[in-house]
This record gives structure tokens, sequence and C-alpha cells, in this order.
């Protein structure tokens, strides 16, 4: 594959920017990454002309792809020839504010703001104003954006900042705990209960290999929480309007947070996060309440024109119905090609997320056979061939075969002209503009390069 274009781009781009890049995870495609012309539906054509079948769109906002639909992009123009952006409330915001609350079941009111990561720093903001407490619990591998109060590791005996530039006085508010496990929960809220001002979770690990959550475990963080006064915040940034459709994972999961974040498909493809949750725990941000929140951009009319176009769009349409159909095809093909030729792999993923995690130590394909597996994706059930090995947590996930994902397996991928992300953790995303033939030709390079 020519990438001669893409080299030279990335030469001039290291003179003038850090890596290169100007997100840390971009770099992560060695020894450069490549860089996109432009988008074609579900493909992505760089910048030496190769066309590739892409399964990262975005790294999760692109919920239909490339190609947007007229009216979606109609929208959109309309918005950008109207003036960028004017610093006072337009009717737009409304209507998308309107939209979410109304499809959201534990979302009364919302802020709009820029980014994911804008989304989880006001949010901790308001646990820790809402409760008057300090600490917040975490999940080791969750991720919540590039921000002080998250980017925290160790376990909640030894946090310790995960970047430099981080205070060890910052850190040692934020617990960090092993996903899916209660006893761990249960340890942190019998030390520090009345000073937990909430505990933050994907409700699927969606940046560290895709962890499914065990049966219950939900449920079981609504009920300590409640029980302890503290907030239970759930960061939908990458699964919210994408897993289960427009009530977001929260519904899928029936369980009802304090707090939501969202970020990514919620903007349409633009800068975009959010808070939403109960009306008054909302009205404690300014001006109505004591935390301060404000931003230049935030509730931007491009963003919100593309936000509110995209969901309605797919509140019409069968969007939902056609990425996890393909999500679906995606995993038990998947499923099957490991049963032949790497059952050790496991199959993770739902709806239109999926990937396959290198677990080593699966169990042998008769196994498989005989006893059955879950056949599309993960789903922690107990009673799976591959419950004992499947991952569970971070740790688990850092336990795979990591290094040959992204040194091997990535790049034979992309030789076949499929685009997965750049390592073992990214998710992997199905959009409305991907078809039967793109999952077909996926397996193939699959059966090729596993
Ligand atoms: C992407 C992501 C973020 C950060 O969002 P940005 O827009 O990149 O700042 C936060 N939380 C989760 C779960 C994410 O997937």
């Amino acid at each position: 594959m020519n990438d001669d274009r893409s080299r030279t781009l990335y030469d001039r781009a290291l003179s003038v920017m850090p890596g290169g890049v100007n997100s840390a995870v971009r770099a992560a495609i060695e020894p450069y990454p490549f860089f996109v012309s432009r988008g074609d539906g579900g493909h992505v054509i760089d910048a030496d002309g190769n066309r590739l079948i892409d399964w990262v769109m975005g790294l999760g906002p692109l919920l239909l792809g490339h190609d947007l639909p007229n009216r979606v992009e109609a929208e959109i123009q309309r918005a950008a020839s109207q003036g960028p952006m004017y610093g006072t409330p337009t009717e737009v915001e409304v209507d998308l504010a309107e939209f979410v609350v109304r499809h959201v079941p534990s979302v009364e009111k919302i802020r709009f703001v820029n980014s994911g990561t804008e989304a989880t720093v006001s949010a901790v903001r308001l646990a820790r104003g809402t409760t008057g407490r300090n600490k917040i619990v975490i999940m080791q591998g969750g991720y919540h954006g590039a921000q002080e109060s998250t980017l925290v590791e160790g376990d909640a005996q030894r946090p310790s900042p995960s970047s430099a530039g981080i205070p060890q006085s910052f850190a040692k508010h934020t617990l960090p705990v092993p996903f899916n496990d209660e006893a761990a929960i249960n340890t942190v809220f019998d030390e520090h209960g009345d000073d937990i001002a909430g505990v933050m979770v994907e409700p699927i690990l969606a940046n560290y290999g895709i962890v499914h959550p065990e049966d219950g475990y939900l449920q079981f963080l609504r009920e300590i929480t409640a029980e302890y006064g503290s907030l239970l915040i759930f960061d939908e940034v990458i699964t919210g309007f994408r897993v289960g459709g427009l009530g977001c994972a929260q519904s899928h999961f029936d369980v009802t947070p304090d707090i939501t974040t969202f970020g990514k498909i919620v903007g349409g493809g633009f800068p975009v996060g959010a808070i939403g949750g109960r009306a008054e725990l909302i009205e404690q941000f300014a001006p109505t309440g004591d935390v301060f929140q404000a931003g230049t951009f935030s509730g931007h009319p491009v963003t919100m024109a593309a936000g509110l176009e995209t969901l309605s769009f797919a509140a019409q349409a069968d969007v939902y119905d056609h990425v996890n159909d393909l999500g679906d095809q995606l995993r038990s093909g998947l499923a099957d090609i490991l049963e032949d030729q790497a059952p050790q792999y496991t199959v993770v993923g739902r709806d239109s997320m999926f990937k396959v995690v290198f677990t080593r130590d699966g169990p042998a394909s008769e196994a498989l056979a005989a006893e059955g597996a879950c056949e599309s994706g993960c789903r922690q059930r107990p009673g799976c061939a591959r419950y004992e090995t499947c991952p569970k947590n971070a740790s688990d996930v850092m336990d795979a075969e990591t290094a040959r994902w992204r040194r091997i397996f990535w790049g034979k991928m992309r030789d076949q002209g499929v685009f997965l992300s750049q390592n073992q953790f990214e998710s992997q995303f199905v959009s409305y503009a991907h078809t039967e033939a793109d999952v077909e030709e996926t397996l193939e390079a699959y059966k090729h390069a596993l």
C-alpha cells in the first residue's frame, strides 16, 4: 500500500506538532498514521488514494457514517451559513435539549459543553459541589477524557496521577477500583463512604477492549451509591445514543444514574459534550446554582443542528436496526472464525460496537462446540464456555496479546483495506453507511489476519 504522501505530511507535522498529532492516541499507529483526505460512506480515502473500510468512525461520533443523509447535511449547511455563533441562545439548543430529555430516562435537564472531557470535568465538579464531598470512585481502565480527576491509576489504597502535571494532592481524591468487582466497591465505601461524592463509570467499559458488566453490577452500583448518599455518574460519552438506541445504555440496563455525561454522537460529528440529570441536580450549575460552569462555544448552533438532525433521523429511519444488525453479523461471524482459528480469543461488544480481544488461555474449540458460547459478543454469562477466561476488567484486557494486536494484526488488516482502531483497547463502530458487503469483506480479512 503506497503511503508516500502520508509519510511526507507526517514529516511536516512532526516539525510543528508534538508527535505530529493533535490527540495522543492518533500517533499510536506506527511508524506513522495515515492522513485522511475524505470519507465516503463506510470508507475513508487516505492522502495517497487508498480506500479503506472504516470501523473507527472518528472513534465514536459518526453514527451515520461519512455521507450524511441530505436532510442532515442541509441543516448543518443552513446553520453554518447563518453566521457561526452568537454568544446568546438559539432555538436549536432548546430543540436538542428537549429531544434528549424526551428520550433518555434519567435526564430532566441538560447543559451542553464542547467535549466529552469538559462534560466529565463538569460532572465531577457538580458531584463535589452538590454533595460537599471530595472523593470520586472510578474504574481502572475507564476513560473519562484528559482531565485531572480521572487521569489517576493504581488502586484505592495507592492512587497516583497517570500523567505528569497532576499533583498527588489531587490524585488522592480519586479511588480507582476494578470493573465488575463488588467487593472492591464495598471496601472503598466502608473506608471512605462519607466522603465519596460519586462513582463515575462507563456502563460498558468501552475504551479498554470493551468489557460488558456482569449481571446486576450496575444495579449494585445504583444501590450502594444511594445508600451512602453518593451520586452515580454514568459516562455515556461512547455508549450514549449507540447502545440501547435513543434511550442510551441506561435504558438498556434499566439503571437510572443521577448524572449522565454525553459527547460524541450527540454532536453529529462536531465537537460536543453534555451533562444531564435530575432537574434539581443540574440546576446546581451556575447561574441557578453555585457550581460554576460556562463556555464560549457551548451549545454551538452548528453542533446543535448536526446533533439534532442526526438523532431525529435516527428516530425516524431504520438506523439502529441497521447498525445493530450489522454488528450482530460481525460478532457472530467473528465468533465462527475464532472457533476455527483462534479459540482462545474473545469477541466482545454489543449493538454497533465490536472488537476481538486477544485473550490467552481460552477454551479449546471442542469445548466451545460442546458447551456453546455467547454468540454475539461476550455477555459475561456464567454458563458460557468462555466465562472463566473472558475479560472481566481492565487488567484482564491488559493481559491479552496487545503487542500482537497492534504490531502484527492491525497492519495485516490495513493491508487488506480494513481500518480498525489503533490498538487492542479502543472500540470499533458500525455506522448507518456500512453494508453487508463491508461486513463480508471484513470477515474475510480477519480470516487471513488472525
Ligand atoms: C471519548 C470519551 C471521553 C472524552 O471525550 P472527548 O470529546 O475526547 O474529550 C470521555 N469519556 C468517554 C467514555 C469517552 O469515550
